[in-house]
């Protein structure tokens, strides 16, 4: 009989395996089914970054590289930092990491002790509670409350810190809602976090799909004192289509950067070398690639949109970036008589063949989430399946 250490036995799998696995199951069987669970872009990795990564293998750059990653992507990431969000960070600052996810991993490891305490706003990414559980810390969610567009108050921050609060963790545009707080909402959360002294864990992965006349701040660019209590996550996989090249980076305080940098030297070592020369490529030249692809999803969103809201009993906030609509969809689910959501997403799958994630998996069991990185004839195709189950059984 195997014995697992207890920090693994009480892991979560993630929410959207179970679906995942049931659909590749009835796909094999020769079930049309139709994925909507995807969590990255469609897209392949722009061609010059392909080449670049190519290109420093021909050139023998297949050896370790420093573990916080190469000095001349460090560089990149800074100038990035310069460019869009007007700070300024040195190379001790940053660490390159295995994905964004291994920079929250590590980040998680080195801030936390045994029962601190981090504040999740829900609903919140899978992963997020995991790590922190991981780094023996205690998840404390906040209601992100769909009357005020899935995004938490000050007030309600406040109420939640206790003497053990370590962080906070702010993901905009957010996965699962695509909300996106604004500079001003920002400020007033970073004022708590500045009188209450605790980091802020500012996850901006989706960066750079923000769409209409929305646009990205980050936390960090407001002011020099909420830089400096800030660590901001960030990486190429969803801005350049780069998932399994794992790039992504951390930035913030340089004893923080250098704690994480001690442990990946002891764990993964430096992410892929290859990779990191691609990602030089991404930061240092065309960004034309990001534009287009933002452009695709955009257009998506706002056909798929109309449809989606037009299905009897399915309310959804229009998504200001990433690529994912949350609709609630508890009315939906009582109109066609199933007890819950959860059920309701079992229906789907088993009647209508579209595969979405539930929302319970967030941490809000009224919704779904649905991710459009997919062609625009099988999103549309897929919800015209959805309308059709609603429509055929309420
Ligand atoms: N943060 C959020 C909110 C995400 O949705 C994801 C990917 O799904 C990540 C971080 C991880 O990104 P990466 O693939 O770079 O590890």
């Amino acid at each position: 009989d195997v014995q697992l250490a207890e920090r693994v036995k009480a892991l979560t799998p993630s929410a959207t395996l179970a679906i995942t696995a049931k659909a590749k199951e009835m796909k094999a069987q020769g079930i049309d089914i139709i994925g909507l669970g995807a969590g990255e872009p469609d897209f392949n990795t722009p061609d010059h970054i392909i080449e670049a990564a190519y290109k420093s293998l021909q050139d023998g750059q297949t050896k370790y590289t420093p573990a916080g990653g190469l000095v001349e992507l460090k560089a990149a990431i800074i100038n990035k930092f310069k460019e869009d969000q007007g700070i300024t960070y040195k190379q001790n600052e940053i660490i390159v990491t295995t994905g964004a996810k291994h920079a929250l991993y590590n980040l998680f490891q080195v801030i936390l002790n045994e029962g601190d305490e981090v504040i999740i706003p829900t609903p919140y990414w899978v992963s997020y509670p995991e790590q922190v559980k991981l780094a023996d810390g205690v998840p404390v969610y906040v209601d992100g409350k769909e009357s005020n567009d899935f995004k938490i108050t000050p007030e309600q921050l406040e109420a939640a810190i206790t003497d053990k609060t370590k962080a906070v963790i702010i993901n905009s545009p957010s996965n699962p809602t695509g909300m996106l707080y604004t500079a001003d909402e920002l400020k007033a959360l970073g004022e708590v976090a500045l009188r209450k002294n605790i980091w802020v864990v500012s996850d901006e992965i989706y960066e750079k799909l923000v769409y209409g006349d929305n646009k990205h701040i980050s936390i960090a660019q407001l002011s020099p004192e909420l830089k400096e209590q800030t660590i901001i996550i960030n990486g190429v996989s969803k801005s350049h289509s780069m998932t399994g090249w794992r790039i992504g980076y951390a930035a913030g305080n340089a004893k923080v950067i250098k704690a994480m940098t001690d442990l990946a030297s002891h764990s993964t070592s430096n992410p892929t070398t290859t990779s990191q020369y691609g990602a030089i490529a991404a930061y240092t030249d065309t960004q034309a690639p990001v534009e287009e692809m933002k452009k695709a999803f955009q257009e998506r969103l706002n056909i798929i949109y109309e449809k989606l809201t037009a299905i009897p009993g399915v309310a959804c906030l229009k998504p200001q970036g990433a690529f994912y609509l949350y609709p609630n969809v508890a009315e939906a689910a009582k109109l066609t008589g199933h007890v819950s959501v959860d059920d309701f997403v079992g229906a789907l799958l088993e009647e209508a063949n579209v595969a979405v994630v539930p929302g319970s998996g967030f941490g809000t069991p009224e919704n779904i989430r649905l991710s459009y990185a997919t062609s625009l004839e099988l999103l549309e195709k897929a919800t015209q399946r959805i309308a059709d189950y609603v429509n055929d059984n309420k």
